[in-house]
């Protein structure tokens, strides 16, 4: 592999060369799309999607880089030995479903990604139930995928080569909580929801939020952050231990409680984000937070994108220990106005959300103040009662819905980068000038105070030239975030949809993630066809 990148125009080159294989060959010359992004690097190569026109001097070959939704064939499948699906009956007796729209609902996400449904669905309510099914399905070299709530966005839970999917949603108990130490162990099918509402009388909260009400194993598995991540971190951060099934049925604890260690490889973190590829969660242990004594939040409209991600950065440069600062573009704004009912100017906007003590919450509120209006933000609209406070973050967290709301029958084409946020105003300044060339309607909003943007393209799922559009366009949108030194994905994952993006992003460590996913899983059982290709 090599890398060129004497300039950020040199990015596609460099990406070429990152994700080249040896059926990457030759040229094909054709206008250029206008992009500034595509204007520079390695003469004589062009970067060529099949179907649609994206051209420049680059030329990457078509195998090489199929839109996510087309390199969605699924893998060699089996179907279940009959002797297999007796034991998992004799185990689970109905709580083992084969029928169609149940394993049609546990093939799909909530993303535009080709559904692939497993062969049958095993309700599980313990850890012994998921190590006996695994054993059982290792034995049949039957694929096996954990079900969380199905939120992802990636294609995760797709089952690309049949198998059986183990839905954790019964395993929903709060094992213990300790206030003294502020940590809490789970079964993995507890939501985040479900976890606030048990801890709500004791003062304590645990603060990941990705919007969607996930379960806490699902959310480990990808390694979700959300609105909340700039102020308490991801779920990388805020995992203490996992309990985990191995492919070969084993259970291990990968740590204790202690709030640090220095005891042997850290597994914790191996399993946060491995996407149910190398081991099932059936226990989470997180740590919890004070609710903190004030909350204020608040929104401002900036006279342009630029100008609003100045001030988020300008802010976290200030050390204003923010708890939320959210991006929407003037598409979402919108969107969020007709679908919940608001009335907030159509422009570039900032959600902001402040914890603390009512004094360090007020002086927090005033340093961003004037740093906004140094931008040109149009004073701060407070919500200042609990409820205002909820209907603002619930109208951000409908943001996606408001967004396929604009166009009836559309599906989204979900997407997400992160970059260092030195980079991030070039980053979103450059992808919307992209994005004004092409037709597809999209919504832009962003965890800005962690480098970290959204796009949801509004598509409609039976015309292929729009999933193609989009994906060219999420393509580049990621090419970009790399050649700035930033990553392919800030939160959703990888799941099938971002595979072909590894490569680029890690070079020769995605060698070393192909040798720890063949050794903890040497048959390929556990959720295959995702992350890295074996
Ligand atoms: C509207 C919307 C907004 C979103 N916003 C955000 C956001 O801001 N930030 C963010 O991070 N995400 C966001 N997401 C994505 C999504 O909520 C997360 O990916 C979530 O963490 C997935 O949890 P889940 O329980 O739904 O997992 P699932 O979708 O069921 O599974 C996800 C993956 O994890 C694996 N898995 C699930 N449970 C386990 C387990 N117990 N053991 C091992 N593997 C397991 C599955 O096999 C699959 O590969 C959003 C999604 C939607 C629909």
């Amino acid at each position: 592999m090599q890398c060129i990148r004497e300039n950020d125009n040199e990015l596609l080159a460099w990406w070429f060369f990152a994700s080249r294989n040896d059926s990457t060959a030759g040229s094909r010359e054709t206008p250029d799309a206008g992009s500034d992004l595509l204007t520079g690097g390695a003469p004589g190569l062009s970067l060529q999607r099949p179907g649609f026109g994206i051209t420049s001097k680059f030329y990457i070959s078509a195998p090489d880089f199929a839109p996510a939704a087309m390199s969605a064939l699924p893998l060699h499948r089996s179907p279940p030995d009959a002797s297999l699906l007796t034991s998992l009956r004799e185990l689970l007796g109905n709580r083992l479903s084969t029928s169609a729209a149940v394993c049609a609902q546990h093939g799909k996400d909530e993303s535009y990604h080709m559904p692939h449904a497993p062969d049958a669905v095993a309700f599980v309510q313990s850890a012994e139930e998921v190590s006996a099914i695994v054993t059982l399905c290792a034995h049949h070299k039957m694929p096996v995928i954990a079900f969380g709530t199905g939120t992802s966005l990636e294609g995760h839970v797709a089952a690309l080569a049949g198998g059986v999917c183990i839905d954790l949603s019964q395993m929903n108990r709060i094992i213990r909580v300790s206030a003294e130490d502020l940590d809490a162990t789970v079964e993995a099918g507890v939501t985040r929801k479900q976890l606030n509402e048990h801890l709500r009388d004791t003062g304590l909260f645990f603060p990941i939020d990705p919007g969607a009400d996930a379960s806490l194993g699902g959310m480990a598995a990808t390694r979700a952050s959300g609105t909340n991540a700039v102020r308490y971190g991801t779920m990388r951060e805020n995992v203490l231990a996992l309990t985990v099934v191995l492919a070969d049925g084993r259970v291990i604890r990968t740590a204790r409680r202690a709030r640090k260690s220095a005891a042997g490889y850290d597994l914790t973190r191996l399993f946060v984000g491995s996407e149910g590829t190398l081991g099932i969660i059936t226990e989470v242990t997180v740590r919890l937070y004070g609710i903190p004594e004030a909350v204020s939040a608040a929104v401002c409209a900036f006279p342009s994108i630029e100008r609003a991600v100045d001030t988020v950065i300008l802010t976290i440069q200030s050390g204003v220990p923010v708890a939320r600062i959210e991006l929407l573009d003037e598409a979402q704004m919108a969107a969020i106005n007709k679908y919940s009912k608001l009335d907030h100017k159509v422009a570039p906007t900032l959600f902001f959300e402040f914890h603390g003590t009512p004094a360090g919450v007020a002086e927090q509120a005033e340093v961003v103040k004037a740093i906004a209006a140094e931008h040109g933000g149009e004073g701060f609209r407070w919500a200042t009662t609990p409820e205002e406070r909820s209907k603002l973050w619930q109208a951000r967290h409908d943001a996606y819905y408001a967004a396929l709301a604009l166009r009836p029958g559309s599906k989204g084409l979900a997407t997400d980068v992160c970059v260092p946020i030195s980079r991030l105003a070039e980053c979103i300044t450059e992808t919307k000038r992209d994005l004004l060339q092409s037709p597809i309607p999209y919504a832009l909003v962003g965890h800005v105070g962690d480098g970290n943007f959204h796009l949801v393209f509004i598509i409609d799922p039976d015309r292929p030239e729009e999933v193609a559009e989009a994906s060219r366009l999420n393509d580049r949108m990621v090419a970009r975030a790399l050649a700035m030194e930033g990553t392919s994905t800030g939160e959703h994952g990888v799941g099938y949809g971002k595979m072909d993006f590894l490569i680029a992003e890690h070079g020769e460590a995605v060698g070393v993630m192909r040798t720890i996913k063949k050794a903890l899983d040497p048959q390929g059982i556990l959720n295959p066809g995702k992350i890295v290709r074996v």
